[in-house]
């Protein structure tokens, strides 16, 4: 419904009022929808902007079971590539640990963000699905109560309003969602104190695993995201500019730091896509402020290094969606209760794998006594079967 407000501010409403247009809020949408539940998704973003944003890539078994049960999968089961092993490196030595032969003997699918992201969006608009994009929701008011509404500024530049009975703050960490917390809102944050200049190369990848490189100089990551597309990660002082390496110095530092010249050299090519990442995670609590909830990294931000955020988003899309339409259809609030505390036991056990990687893979001003610890813990995975298996669990898990 549309009214215009002093001939100037649109209102319109839906049921659920979702922000964001990221994995979380298409998955949500979309499950929303094909339950008859009336849904509208706000996107401050262009549909070009959203549908080539490189991101994540690495889905675990459960993100693609959930996207297959719900017929999402077609895409990431004909293009995306299986991917069971991963190489760990040091100055010293290296070793693989083929995780699909490993605790639960689950495999990573690898599948650009973007493309999961443009195969929704074709979903959710093709079952007939509301997305306004380049509209920003500025604030979530009346949260507390049973009409919650978001304020917005709408494509044209005009404000609007957008009347809802659920709010879903699906829009990231810097939203809308998150600044509008009441006061009681804890958020628990924790900066690693590490960052990276993350690279999407026009390169066929150099090896066939996930590399994990631990060196003097800082840490460096090898993944593939396809056939002629690689990311590269290289830990970088906190504030550098992105550009501030040439691309010889990029290749020079990823080649000293992966060991090329003792195991292979790297497969170069163009830069297409460069940007730094401070290595910070945070957990908001509880996920629920009365008719707003939380979900994806608007609920919880995951430091990069063990690939969880995506995959918790899908999770907790999916739980929020069934939440939902049980409260909206059948009156039932049992599922909406239980929502923040269900994910949150997700949310912490990844915090706590993705603290343990971070810890692993950078080498950090601690001194020597944190570099040994390092080796000792790398030692461990070298060796001990049964930690392989935790790691395996855990890797692949959410
Ligand atoms: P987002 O994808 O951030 O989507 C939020 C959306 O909300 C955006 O489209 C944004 O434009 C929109 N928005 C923001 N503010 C507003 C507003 N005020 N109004 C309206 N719209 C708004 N995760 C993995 O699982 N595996 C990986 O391999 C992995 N690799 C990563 C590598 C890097 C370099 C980075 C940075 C992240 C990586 N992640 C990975 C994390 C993953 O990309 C995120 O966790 C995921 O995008 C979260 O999805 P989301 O839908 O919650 O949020």
């Amino acid at each position: 419904m549309t009214k215009t407000l002093n001939g100037r501010a649109a209102r319109e409403s839906a049921d659920v009022v979702i922000l964001g247009a990221g994995p979380a809020g298409l998955v949500l949408g979309i499950l929303l929808q094909a339950t008859g539940v009336d849904c509208v998704i706000l996107e401050r973003s262009s549909r070009a902007r959203v549908e080539s944003r490189a991101r994540a890539g690495f889905l675990v078994p459960n993100t693609v079971r959930i996207l297959e049960r719900h017929g999402l999968a077609e895409g990431l089961k004909s293009r995306g590539q299986l991917h069971g092993s991963c190489e760990f490196r040091t100055e010293e030595l290296r070793f693989r640990l083929d995780y699909k032969n490993l605790g639960n003997g689950g495999q990573h699918t690898v599948y650009p963000q973007q493309n999961l992201v443009t195969d929704l969006v074709a979903h959710f608009l093709g079952a007939g699905g509301r997305i306004r994009w380049e509209t920003e929701a500025l604030g979530v008011l009346d949260a507390e109560g049973e009409r919650p509404y978001v304020t917005t500024r709408e494509e044209d530049g005009r404000p609007g309003r957008w009347d809802g009975r659920f709010v879903a703050g699906c829009d990231g960490r810097w939203g809308a969602a998150r600044r509008s917390l009441p006061a009681g809102a804890v958020r628990h944050h924790h900066d690693h104190g590490v960052s990276w200049l993350g690279l999407l190369a026009e390169a066929p990848p150099s090896l066939d695993a996930v590399g994990y490189a631990l060196h003097g100089r800082g840490f460096a990551g090898h993944m593939a995201r396809g056939p002629q597309i690689t990311r590269y990660y290289l830990q970088c002082p906190r504030g550098m500019r992105p550009d501030a390496w040439s691309e010889e110095r990029i290749w020079a530092e990823l080649a000293l730091r992966m060991g090329a010249e003792r195991h292979g050299p790297l497969t170069e090519g163009p830069i297409l896509e460069r940007g730094t990442v401070d290595l910070e995670c945070d957990v908001v609590e509880p996920l629920r402020h009365g008719s707003l909830l939380l979900a994806g990294d608007a609920a919880s931000l995951t430091a990069p290094a063990a690939a969880k955020g995506a995959n918790l988003a899908v999770l907790e899309a999916e739980l929020l969606a069934g939440a939902l339409t049980e409260v909206l259809t059948r009156g039932d609030s049992g599922a909406l209760d239980r929502y923040s505390a269900q994910c949150l036991a997700h949310i912490w056990r990844a915090q706590e794998f993705t603290a343990w990687m971070t810890r692993l893979l950078h080498a950090t001003p601690d001194g020597p006594f944190h570099g040994s610890l390092r080796r000792a813990r790398l030692e461990s995975l070298r060796t001990s079967r049964s930690h392989q298996d935790w790691f395996a669990e855990n890797y692949v898990g959410v």
